[in-house]
């Protein structure tokens, strides 16, 4: 056989594996799916009534992907399996919409209920210019949290809805790497039958740039918990110099301690109704210590700060952050940081959160600074800020 033809045959052959194969150049499953292949969204009377169409249309448009698989609405609140809403998310700084997903305690591979909050202090619209970058089309974002609610994680293949970070232009159309994901998790749609892999999924609790730098969450035993909270946002991106100009302080410096977890009531232990209306304003969070090394920009007497994480466990719920970088203790971190916001009060001490995504960063062992997604950042220079 000429050489010629073997590299050919040896290239479709690498395709086809690529193709049929999940991989870090494409989807990523989140490992939990809907069993009946169908899932019913309701919108919570935040949501205002041109919203609801254009969110209408992002779960259209994944119905449409081939998979066998439907979103339907109802108008029943307490059956629903998804709620979306348009309101305050403070709990969550820096973030443009945020989705919780909720595993089955008795089947982990399932969804219990997911929820999706559009942030409505955010800068929306239904109708996008043509420069798009710091207005989020309703449409586009709604798409990609759907995404999340059937059972995908961020995608690293460029052109797909769920691509990380996800797109912050106007995207209302599904990539071919995102229609092979929802047929991956829940097969081929056929008239006749339901065909194709259907997989078993294994839970993908990590951001795969968080997994390959050696996060522990994957070896954290599930089983002691019986309310899994996964939670994903969108952040809202800002300029670099608006980053630097809203922080009270940028430091970079060694992470010493990573404190245990609490809720954000009164007295950091578990709300009471965990379930109902008033859940989505709570969250878990947990506090990271950082030694400083070098300070940026702003003042501090002390030689330490404390950096406040959304996530974390505590007794039996655990709710996982999967955008944020799993700060270990010895990490060389620099970050964006700014004093306490309203919702977050519980602390004995001054806390400071990171703008999410782009405010927090690590140095890696060769020197190179990433921010949560892997991405390579190479503009935090001392001199921008004194
Ligand atoms: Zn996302």
């Amino acid at each position: 056989m000429k050489l010629k033809s073997v590299l050919k045959i040896s290239f479709c052959l690498i395709l086809i594996v690529c193709l049929l194969t999940p991989s870090v150049f494409g989807y990523v499953p989140f490992g939990c799916k809907w069993s009946d292949h169908r899932a019913s969204i309701y919108y919570k009377s935040s949501v205002p009534s041109q919203y609801k169409t254009a969110m209408g249309n992002a779960s259209s448009t994944w119905n449409q992907a081939g998979a066998n698989f439907s979103y339907y609405n109802t108008s029943s609140a307490s059956n629903a399996n998804i709620t979306v809403a348009f309101e305050s998310t403070q709990q969550y700084p820096g973030i443009a919409a945020v989705t919780l997903r909720w595993l089955n305690a008795s089947n982990r591979s399932q969804f219990d209920r997911c929820a999706i909050t559009l942030n409505s202090s955010g800068n929306w619209t239904t109708n996008p210019g043509l420069i798009q970058f710091f207005e989020n089309d309703v449409e586009t974002v709604t798409l990609h949290e759907f995404g999340h609610t059937l059972g995908l994680n961020e995608s690293y293949a460029i052109g797909s809805i769920m691509m990380t970070p996800p797109p912050f232009w106007t995207q209302r159309t599904l990539g071919n790497d995102d229609k092979n994901g929802v047929k991956y998790i829940y097969g081929v749609r056929s008239a006749l039958k339901s065909i194709g892999l259907d997989s078993t999924l294994e839970l993908n609790l990590n951001h795969e740039f968080n997994k390959s730098y050696g996060s522990t969450l994957n070896d954290k035993n599930l089983e002691n918990f019986d309310d899994i909270v996964v939670i994903t946002f969108t952040y809202q991106p800002i300029s670099k110099e608006d980053l630097a100009n809203n922080a009270d302080l940028i430091v970079r410096g060694k992470v010493i301690n990573v404190l245990p977890a609490y809720w954000n009531t009164d007295d950091g232990f578990a709300p009471s109704d965990k379930y109902g209306e008033e859940s989505q304003k709570y969250e878990i969070y947990h506090d990271v210590v950082i030694e400083i090394n070098e300070i940026y920009k702003g003042k501090t007497e002390n030689k330490t700060v404390i950096f406040r994480q959304i996530g974390g466990a505590v007794d039996n719920t655990i709710r996982i952050n999967l955008d944020s970088i799993n700060y270990q203790k010895n990490d060389d971190v620099i970050l964006y940081l700014y004093k306490d916001i309203e919702n977050t009060k519980v602390s004995k001490s001054e806390f400071y959160f990171a703008y999410p995504v782009q405010g927090e960063l690590l140095v890696l062992d060769n020197d190179t600074i990433v921010n949560s997604y892997g991405e390579k950042v190479d503009w935090v220079e001392r001199e921008q800020y004194i």
